[in-house]
C-alpha cells in the first residue's frame, strides 16, 4: 500500500488510514492490523497510531518457533526533502530527532514502513517461556561432550580393589 504525499496536502494536510493485510516475514506471509494517522506541518510529516500482528519467533533456549503477538504503538516524524540541503547548520540536531527523511519522494510505501516498525519492535532474544529448558536434543549434545558422568567413577574404583 502507497500513500501519495499530495493527497495529504490536498486533504488538509491530515488522513487517517486503517490498514489490514499481509507482511512477509522470513518469506512467510503474517496479517497485520494498523491505524495510522499522517498529518504534514511544512517540511514535516507526523505519523502516529498502533499496529498488531502475529508472527513467528525461535526460542533462544529450546529453539522451537511459537506464535508471537506484538501489539506496538507508532510515532514517527518525517521530512519530506532533505533536511541537509534546507538546514545544513540544523542537521546535526534534527538527525536525532528523525532520522527519517523521504528526500523529495512523493509517494510513501506503508508495507515498508510497518515491516521496519515491526522487526524494531520485535524482541532480540525472545524466550517462549520463563521456565523453558532447553531441547532434547541440546541436552544429548551436552552429554555426549562432556566426560565420563562422575557418578561412574565410583563403580570404576570398585572394579579396581575387587582386583587387587
Ligand atoms: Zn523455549
Amino acid at each position: 500500500m502507497y500513500i501519495n504525499i499530495d493527497e495529504i496536502k490536498n486533504n488538509k494536510n491530515e488522513i487517517v488510514i486503517d490498514y489490514n493485510d499481509k507482511i512477509s516475514f522470513e518469506n512467510e506471509l503474517y496479517p497485520v492490523q494498523a491505524k495510522l494517522h499522517f498529518k504534514i506541518c511544512d517540511n514535516i510529516m507526523q505519523i502516529e497510531g498502533n499496529v498488531k500482528g502475529n508472527t513467528k519467533l525461535i526460542c533462544n533456549r529450546c529453539l522451537k518457533e511459537n506464535d508471537y503477538r506484538f501489539s506496538y504503538k507508532i510515532n514517527e516524524l518525517y521530512a519530506l526533502d532533505s533536511l541537509l540541503d534546507k538546514y545544513p547548520d540544523e542537521y546535526e540536531i534534527k538527525d536525532g530527532n528523525f532520522v527519517n527523511d523521504l528526500n523529495g519522494e512523493k509517494e510513501f510505501n506503508v508495507d515498508d514502513f510497518l515491516y521496519q516498525i515491526i522487526t524494531i519492535n520485535l524482541p532480540n532474544n525472545y524466550v517462549c517461556d520463563i521456565n523453558c529448558i532447553e531441547n532434547d536434543e541440546n541436552i544429548k549434545k551436552y552429554f555426549k561432550n562432556s566426560d565420563i558422568d562422575p557418578r561412574m567413577e565410583i563403580f570404576k574404583e570398585i572394579i579396581v580393589k575387587e582386583k587387587e
